[in-house]
């Protein structure tokens, strides 16, 4: 069994003649350390998909396995615990908490962790280490998600869930960001599932899946990577 394996699952919303089917027969598997790239038009359930993944949001039907665990047999307690400690969440808005330093942001991550990485040593990775006493409202859009990216990692989790990350980001900061989930995938081996509409971003994955009208158009390897700082768009 793959580390990641969706079979079948089944999503919609609604009642009625209000009733939409999102996700209507999704299968995929994705290898640990892998960095997948999910690609799709607005509204065809890139989100939705990483929500259930994640566990904050139940499909209709289906399954998902994830380190051979089926998650519809964890209870809300067990479910609860696996996302503390093995799923990093990465959005399109940073969420920092504006009273905390930067450090504190990052270190509220490693809550309930059982491995969390050294802080210091982060703080470098994320080329945060001079800022790490300012507050967020002192920091730049891209330094405040290199923060968000820091508060996902730091309890060194198997999956790493990006939901547009560089959505905010100007082309130069969005490029600094893929660079540094490019590094942390490398560099402490965290499978990536990122969300985004950018087709360029496609180029730096393993894998891409592309989403359509509630099914998986195609999923295909890449035979050579491009490294993120070689991308254009
Ligand atoms: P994407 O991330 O690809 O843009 P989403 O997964 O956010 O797409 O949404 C897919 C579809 O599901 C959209 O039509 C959206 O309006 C609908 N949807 C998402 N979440 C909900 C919800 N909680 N209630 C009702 N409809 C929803
Ligand atoms: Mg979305």
């Amino acid at each position: 069994m793959a580390f990641l394996e969706i079979s079948h699952l089944k999503k919609g919303f609604g009642t009625g003649e209000n009733h939409i089917e999102v996700l209507k027969d999704i299968n995929l598997k994705v290898s640990q350390g892998e960095f997948c790239v999910l690609l799709g038009p607005s509204g065809s359930g890139k989100s939705t998909l990483l929500n259930i993944i994640g566990g904050i949001d139940q499909a209709n039907s289906g399954d998902i396995h994830i380190h051979g665990e089926r998650m519809a047999d964890m209870n809300e307690k067990t479910l609860t615990l696996y996302r503390r400690k093995h799923l990093g969440y990465i959005f399109q808005m940073y969420n920092l908490i504006p009273n905390l330093t930067i450090r504190e942001n990052i270190e509220v991550g490693a809550y309930l962790s059982e491995k969390p990485l050294d802080v210091d040593e982060l703080l470098h990775t994320l080329g945060l280490y001079d800022h790490r006493k300012k507050l967020p409202n002192q920091l730049s859009g891209g330094q405040q998600q290199r923060t968000a990216i820091g508060r996902a990692i730091v309890k060194n989790p198997d999956i790493l869930l990006c939901d547009e990350p560089t959505g905010a980001l100007d082309y130069a900061t969005s490029k600094e960001i893929l660079k540094l989930i490019e590094t942390v995938n490398q560099k402490y081996g965290n499978t990536i599932i990122m969300v985004t509409h950018n087709d360029a971003i496609q180029n730096m994955a393993d894998r891409v899946v592309r989403l359509r009208d509630g099914h998986i158009r195609s999923n295909t390897l890449n035979a050579q990577k491009v490294p993120a700082e070689q991308l254009d768009w």
